[in-house]
């Protein structure tokens, strides 16, 4: 017999074992996380209870509307979908269900609205014919409203409509993403810091190929519904970009030059391409085309500086905006644009303003200029290009 018998081998084995045990148990619980409790840290861009958010009605439940802005308010923090207005009842309901939306309107009983405490603020997402009969109506309801761009069909329309804010003490906003879009206010940022130097030139292109047979464009090319043509619709990121990243400055003349084939039948109503130029207070030129001609689709804005410059291209896409700066340190890209942040920032951002009775970023004051400003082109290129002082 040994004397590690299987016995006493057992016992000290086992207290051995046991030591182990107890000596693990005690590190283990010392290296565990303790379950405890912790205050709510009060982070400012923790999601609103939804029952705290604003209510926005969505005017118009199209393209851009189901694709964009309505994922746009998923994303949101402080704002929420409470009713939808639209001529399609059953695309209505469907869209109500989905997104838990119950209060459904049409066209005829937009006005009965102004009864509906559950909406604050209405987005008119509708053919730019109708946005300022929409938005006025909304106004007189009592509610804030934010308007998709281009304003309105003409800047007579555009005045009534800041009227009509000014008159029933609500917030009137015009849509301009890009004022939220992360990568464009990365490159602003960059410019205000001298980055570039001085911008002497901006460059803008924007343009597609318009396809009447594709009901979001059919409407674009009627002059009563689109209220003008590619400068309309796709030729104003290019001034409305540019004029954001020359904040103090002012367009003191324009010029136009039509530039789409004018036998073509798609452009019986509207132009189908502009090239424009605009002069600056500051000497600064900005210069683009807005076209309906253009295969594939182009968004693209360069910024040229004394000391450098900055190309996005694509500039103002819904998801992938790119930025690149070039200056004595080589070429590198700034910016990120994390799919839907616009969407979402734009309407928290009018929310923010309607709740605290100040103009928002993207002000109806701003789509006015955009417009007066393509009226004048308009009347250049009418004129051969003639400049327009302003
Ligand atoms: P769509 O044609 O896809 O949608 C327009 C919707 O408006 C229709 O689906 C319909 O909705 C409603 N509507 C009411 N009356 C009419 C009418 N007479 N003809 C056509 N539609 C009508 O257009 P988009 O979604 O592309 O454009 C809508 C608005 O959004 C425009 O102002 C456009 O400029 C703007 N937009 C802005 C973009 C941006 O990036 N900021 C991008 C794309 C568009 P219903 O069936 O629900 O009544």
């Amino acid at each position: 017999m040994t004397e590690h018998t299987p016995d006493s081998m057992n016992r000290r084995q086992l207290l051995a074992a046991g030591a182990t045990a107890t000596g693990a148990l005690a590190t283990s619980r010392a290296l565990a996380q303790e379950a405890v409790g912790q205050p709510l840290m009060g982070d400012p861009q923790l999601p609103e209870a939804p029952q705290e958010r604003t209510g926005w009605a969505v005017v118009g439940l199209g393209t851009f509307a189901v694709g964009q802005v309505i994922p746009g308010f998923v994303a949101a923090n402080r704002s929420r979908m409470t009713a939808f207005v639209s001529g399609t009842p059953s695309k209505a309901a469907t869209l109500g269900e989905r997104y838990g939306v119950s209060r459904l309107y049409d066209y005829d009983n937009y006005d009965a609205m102004a009864g509906d405490d559950s909406v604050e603020c209405v987005y008119i997402v509708l053919p730019v014919g109708l946005h300022a009969e929409y938005t006025i109506r909304a106004l007189e309801a009592g509610k804030h409203v934010l308007c998709e761009k281009p304003m309105a069909s003409t800047s007579a329309e555009c005045e009534r409509m800041i009227a009509a804010a000014r008159a029933n003490g609500r917030q009137l906003g015009v849509a301009y993403r890009v004022h939220f879009e992360p990568t464009n206010n990365a490159a602003l940022s960059r410019m205000n810091d001298g980055a570039i130097g001085p911008v002497r030139h901006i460059r803008c292109e924007h343009g597609f190929q318009a396809n009447p047979d594709y009901p979001p464009h059919k409407w674009r090319l009627e002059k009563k519904l689109a209220g003008g043509g590619s400068m309309f619709d796709i030729g104003i990121y290019g001034i409305n970009t540019a004029l954001m990243m020359l904040p103090g400055d002012r367009p003191v003349e324009v010029s136009g030059l039509y530039s789409y084939p004018q036998d073509d039948p798609r452009f019986a109503e509207v132009e189908g391409g502009v090239d424009w130029r605009m002069r600056m207070a500051s000497g600064a030129v900005i210069s683009g085309s807005g076209s309906y001609c253009y295969s594939p689709y182009i968004s693209r804005q360069t910024y040229l500086g004394g000391q450098g410059n900055i190309t996005m291209d694509p500039a103002t896409t819904y998801y992938d905006n790119d930025a690149l700066i070039s200056d004595g340190n080589g070429a590198r890209p700034i910016g990120a644009s994390p799919a839907i942040a616009q969407f979402a920032a734009q309407v928290d951002g009018f929310t923010d303003a309607a709740r605290e009775g100040r103009a928002h970023r993207t002000p109806g004051e701003m789509g006015h200029r955009d417009i007066a400003l393509i009226e004048a082109i308009y009347a250049s290129a009418d004129a051969d290009g003639t400049p327009v002082l302003l």
